[in-house]
């Protein structure tokens, strides 16, 4: 197949200069002074924050000068992931880009075009001379990957447009007019122990190779949760046997539905085999509920040598909260259909040092809803006696299907290429959800050109996309 042309020209250009700068998140000295160094050269104002944010503004042209100010914004950090066999040092090497089709890729890592081709298309806008346009103010925050620590600490005034676009979505031809807002709910609990009587058998049940997944992205999927399902487990059992638990552990990081969990408990001798034969049945069972979950390992064996289990009440408590507790999808947006509102994941949970240790995720696209949310999670461990802390999080960034400057983007995409963009929101966090907050009022939305294998190095961005959001760009910026 023959190779894409490169357009436009000054974008390509401009990402081609970008990826000589080494810039991973936390590590943004070098872009930072990059871009200081690229407004200097072109006479732009710069200013940059104590984050490291950088804003770059150009006037209006001539008899421009009463259009409203738009802000362009893209993060100049970018996920550093290479294949086993590259030896880049990313703090100081470039990246090696190719043309594979209308593909363009770096060879054995990440392309960086997570965001730096969105800093490309602002670079090209400040500089193009051939284009008639109100002010406009590009924003470049620093590490949005780890943390989105720059929009977190971009203090409100910095910037002084009323609108912004955002130019970090994924697919072309999709607008993004919401995000969700998070926090993290975490219970610890000390644990009680008994003696572990010599009639008891004790038995390690897993359950392994869930499909797991993104606890915003996936959430809506009907994905096994691990500790859902194995406590589920334990409490069907210790309503028909005597069960004592002695471990419990599942889960691992905050934003992953858990992809397996394990537990010791120990039932009386004579009711092993039993125990067995229900654990065989539920293992069926959960196959049969998703059958989407086809790899699911179902493990149950004898596992000798404990001395001491959890004391009774306290155990039954600690399964009934687990079984209990809120997991999943809550809500569905009533405004933008297929959007998930409110969900919760239930991460991970472990008996550590003489404590049970339970981390949750809340998320929702409205504030008011995610502290709710987290108050159900809370409520469950606050009734077994548990300490419970939910952190501040990010906010959410709640769709606005009014915005002004979503009709001007739906208009103009329409004219442009004669169809209709898709109008979407999505269940995790952007950098907008931020801005929302210190910037009341401001109307935004959040696209790109379409890029697939972002933060591995199948990173792929397509070529022809980026003349189409160029274009998008430039017509918004008319008729605004
Ligand atoms: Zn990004």
């Amino acid at each position: 197949m023959e190779n894409f042309e490169l357009k436009p020209q000054l974008v390509f250009d401009y990402f081609s200069q970008i990826n000589q700068v080494p810039r991973p998140s936390k590590h943004e000295d070098k872009i930072i002074a990059f871009l200081q160094e690229f407004a200097k050269k072109n006479n732009l104002d710069c200013k940059t924050d104590a984050a490291g944010n950088v804003l770059i503004s150009k006037p209006a042209t001539k008899g421009m000068e009463s259009k409203p100010t738009i802000v362009l914004q893209s993060h100049m950090d970018m996920v550093c992931e290479k294949t086993s066999d590259c030896s880049i040092d990313f703090d100081n090497d470039p990246i090696e880009t190719y043309i594979d089709g209308e593909w363009m890729r770096a060879k054995g890592t990440t392309l960086g075009a997570d965001d730096g081709i969105g800093c490309a298309i602002q670079m090209a806008l400040l500089t193009d001379n051939t284009i008639e346009h109100g002010p406009i103010e590009c924003l470049f925050t620093v590490d949005e990957e780890t943390g989105l620590t720059g929009a977190f600490e971009l203090k409100p005034g910095f910037f002084t447009g009323k609108y912004l676009l955002n130019l970090d979505s994924e697919d072309e031809g999709e607008i993004f007019v919401g995000c969700a807002g998070g926090a993290n709910t975490e219970i610890t609990l000390s644990l009680c122990f008994e003696q572990l009587k010599k009639s008891y058998f004790p038995l390690r049940i897993s359950i392994d190779n869930l499909r797991g997944g993104h606890s915003g992205g996936d959430i809506h999927d009907h994905r096994a949760n691990a500790i859902k399902i194995l406590s589920r487990f334990i409490y069907k059992e210790m309503n028909k046997y005597d069960v004592k638990l002695i471990d419990f552990q599942g889960g691992n990081l905050h934003n992953a539905i858990p992809r397996q969990a394990e537990a010791i408990i120990a039932v009386p001798f004579d009711k092993k085999e039993d125990v067995r034969i229900d654990f065989n049945i539920f293992a069926s069972e959960i196959e049969s509920e998703y059958p989407d979950e086809k790899d699911v390992i179902f493990f149950l064996e004898s596992s000798l040598g404990h001395e001491q289990c959890i004391e009774q009440n306290q155990a039954e408590k600690i399964v009934n909260a687990l079984v209990a507790v809120y997991n999943g999808v809550y809500e569905m947006s009533v405004t933008i259909p297929g959007l998930v509102e409110t969900s919760t994941n239930l991460a991970s949970a472990h008996f550590e040092e003489g404590k049970l240790k339970i981390v949750t995720s809340q998320r929702s696209s409205i504030g008011s809803q995610r502290e709710a949310m987290s108050a159900t999670v809370a409520s469950v461990f606050k009734l077994i006696g548990a300490n419970v802390l939910t952190g501040d999080g990010y906010p959410g960034w709640k769709p606005n299907l009014d915005s002004k400057i979503l009709k001007v983007a739906i208009e103009t995409y329409k004219q442009l290429f004669g169809k209709e963009p898709k109008v979407k929101a999505i269940h995790a966090g952007l950098e907008c959800g931020l801005f929302s907050e210190k910037y009341p009022g401001l109307d935004m939305i959040s696209f790109g050109p379409t890029l697939r294998g972002v933060h591995s190095p199948d990173e792929a961005l397509l070529i022809p996309t980026v003349e189409m959001v160029w274009k998008h760009i430039l017509a918004i910026i008319s008729q605004i």
